[in-house]
């Protein structure tokens, strides 16, 4: 037998015996109750309160300019480091059916928790382009929306959509990046807002113009609210 076919054996037989697969490294772990291996799980960064309610961030790492957004609040489980940013990554160049159900499951309790009592009318998620969805496959934001436990009637997948970008994101200047971001997204044809109270989701939020940006064109449309929830915010970049 050759050594390749031996190992893709050997492979089975543990995804037998171990089905469980790290979240972020990929690797098989042998705790059935764990969702990391152990040198992941020693690298996972948690949000704690108390948290700032512009960036969402804990205090102690707050500095943001408590700028005010087109949403009311953010909300995440995690920082956009280590093991979370890992597999973020691994989740972004397929779908990883096990990915999205933990950071989904993760951000479901997050929502419970901080945004207890709200009465959400549609929960919806950061579109992607047609041509996006193509080469990757999947929307991402979409993939961790529909792990989040939260009644299927209110969950929308396509209340927003997203046009093909002209210019190339990361060439542009600040000022130009913000412009570009706002004329980008818009809500879906035949979508009514209007007085909804919408609760937006994503994977990550870094300055927090694309999560603006929904919620202004979301607000335009005559929703009442708009709050964010996000698996992994960036803290370096909070704004
Ligand atoms: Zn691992
Ligand atoms: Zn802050």
């Amino acid at each position: 037998m050759s050594n390749e076919k031996k190992g893709s054996l050997l492979l089975q037989a543990a995804s037998f015996i171990y089905p469980r697969k790290c979240v972020s490294c990929g690797n098989y772990i042998s705790n059935e109750k764990e969702d990391f291996c152990p040198e992941c799980k020693a690298d996972v960064f948690r949000t704690k309160a108390p948290f700032c309610p512009y960036c969402g961030v804990g205090k102690e790492y707050c500095s943001c300019r408590k700028n005010l957004h087109a949403y009311e609040m953010v909300i995440a489980p995690f920082y956009y480091e280590g093991s979370i940013k890992k597999a973020i990554g691994r989740m972004k160049f397929g779908k990883k059916e096990g990915v999205s159900r933990f950071l989904g499951e993760e951000l479901s309790k997050d929502i419970e928790m901080k945004y207890f009592g709200i009465a959400f009318d549609i929960v919806t998620c950061v579109p992607s382009t047609n041509k996006s969805i193509r080469e990757r496959g999947f929307n991402q934001s979409a993939s961790i929306l529909e792990s989040i436990s939260i009644d299927e009637d209110k969950k929308d997948y396509d209340l927003l959509t997203k046009k093909p970008q002209k210019d190339i994101q990361h060439m542009l200047g600040a000022e130009k990046r913000r412009e570009n971001v706002l004329n980008t997204y818009f809500v879906g044809q035949g979508k009514d807002v209007r007085g909804k109270t919408i609760l937006l989701v994503d994977d990550i939020l870094t300055t927090g113009a694309t999560a603006d940006a929904c919620a202004s064109v979301l607000r335009l449309g005559g929703a009442s609210s708009v709050f964010v929830a996000v698996v992994a915010l960036d803290k370096m970049h909070n704004d």
